[in-house]
């Protein structure tokens, strides 16, 4: 049963502490999170019979919290995917329909949840891969601030643009999970007390036990007098069927005492070519470590180490290989400026973009996919199609900024997700304006 949608990489289990806010709670884990003793394979051939020597912060503070993990869920390579097809361990079907792909790249994590194989799940966005899957199975997903939840652990992709975040049916049950994860952790520098933030903890929310923010709480369903920004360039280009779903999630916001006004983001018609350049170039530099010597798989060749380093390095995949070349390329003496750099501007931009609309409204609402569930096979020869699908929402995770999917309604009979970004730590009226969503 729990194998239906191969949602799972590997079926094995970490037990909870039998106290806990999450006792009895089943969590589901993305497969480039580090579990002590069970293998964490980042869903790639080269880290097939990886096993970790300890576990990431996030799924010690679940299990502590009396969480139990039941498995490591399907991937897109090193998260490089939006479908969960460039796995080394075949695709996962969406619950939703079959014959369609969950999103990516933490389609294993989205589908678990759908299909009530978990009750939670831990993905990773560098990119979207939180909310893609989420918008697609009919879920709920949340992308933490950068430097709110530990990455201590998650094996990195681009480190400058990701954070782990909860994957639930539920909004309330996704900022329960949040509450858990989310705090700062000696073991990963980037990490900030919420509490400490100007904007963070809004003090609508009880503290949590620990101190931290109980971002429960604020799944209360109260919009009243909250403005809502739409920004007309994330419809524009959208599929119709999705665009109209998320216009009625937008109006009910409305009928439940909201404002809604227009507001613009011209910046982020550069989102995902900044993203797509930054993100490969982190990963070029990040996959180094995979030569054959420290982790995973070896091709030992009798030539010489140079010989070795290149066989072991087919292990990848074809997308995976794919970026580790335009990273290279764009990092290379001579075309750093011209890519690189450019890109670091345009990251720049959204970010100014995001901080003058929120002068004027609270959250940001659009559509999170503007498009409905690829059929399984439908994009894999057209990565430049696959890539644009991220067009609303790398540029949360070009400024650092919260974001949430939350089920809209359906398109012929397939799940929206409506996406809401709110100012950094805000996470709290984020998950408020998503719970008047349900
Ligand atoms: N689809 C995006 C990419 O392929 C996002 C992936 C992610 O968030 N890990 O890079």
């Amino acid at each position: 049963m729990a194998t239906e949608y191969n949602a799972f990489i590997t079926e094995e289990t970490i037990e909870g502490d039998e106290d806990g806010p999450l006792a009895g709670t089943t969590v589901a884990v993305k497969d480039n999170i580090s579990t002590e003793g069970i293998r964490t394979t980042c869903g790639s051939e080269m880290l097939a019979d990886y096993v970790p020597p300890y576990s990431a912060t996030v799924v010690d503070r679940l299990t502590d919290a009396g969480a139990t993990v039941v498995g490591k869920t399907n991937m897109d390579e090193f998260g490089m995917g939006t479908t969960t097809e460039t796995s080394a361990f075949g695709p996962t079907r969406n619950p939703a329909d079959p014959d369609r792909v969950p999103g990516g790249s933490s389609g294993g994590s989205a589908a678990a949840v759908a299909a009530g194989e978990a009750d939670v799940a831990l993905g990773s966005d560098t990119g979207g891969s939180v909310r893609c899957p989420a918008a697609f199975c009919g879920v709920v997903g949340i992308k933490p601030t950068y430097g709110l939840v530990s990455r201590y652990g998650l094996v990195a992709y681009a480190n400058s643009l990701e954070q782990i975040g909860p994957i639930a049916s539920t909004v309330e049950e996704a900022a329960e999970a949040l509450s858990v994860i989310a705090g700062p952790d000696p073991n990963d520098g980037t990490t900030r007390d919420p509490t400490s933030v100007d904007g963070g903890g809004d003090g609508d929310a009880d503290a949590g036990a620990d101190g931290g923010i109980d971002y429960a709480a604020a799944a209360d369903g109260d919009v009243d007098g909250l403005t809502v920004g739409v920004p007309t360039e994330l419809f524009e280009g959208a599929d119709e069927r999705v665009v109209e779903t998320v216009e009625d999630a937008i109006a009910d916001l409305e009928a439940q005492g909201a404002e809604t006004t227009e507001t613009s983001l011209p910046s982020v018609e550069h989102a995902v070519q900044a993203y797509y350049v930054i993100a490969t170039s982190e990963a070029s530099s990040n996959l180094a470590r995979f030569d054959g010597v420290r982790y995973g798989h070896r091709a030992d060749s009798d030539e010489n180490w140079n010989e070795s380093f290149a066989e072991t390095r087919e292990a990848f995949g074809s997308e995976v290989k794919r970026r580790i070349l335009l990273g290279t390329y764009a990092l290379s003496a001579g075309y750093h400026d011209e890519y690189y750099a450019k890109a670091q501007d345009a990251r720049e931009w959204v970010r100014q973009d995001f901080e003058e609309a929120f002068a004027d409204v609270d959250v940001i609402a659009s559509p999170t996919m503007p498009v409905l569930p690829f059929e399984l096979g439908e994009s894999l020869d057209d990565p430049l199609r696959m890539y644009l699908a991220d067009a609303n929402t790398t540029p949360a995770n070009l400024a650092n900024l919260p974001a949430i999917s939350v089920p809209a309604g359906e398109a012929d009979g397939l799940p929206v997700g409506l996406q809401l970004v709110g100012p950094k730590f805000d996470e709290e009226t984020v998950i408020r304006a998503a719970s008047a969503v349900e």
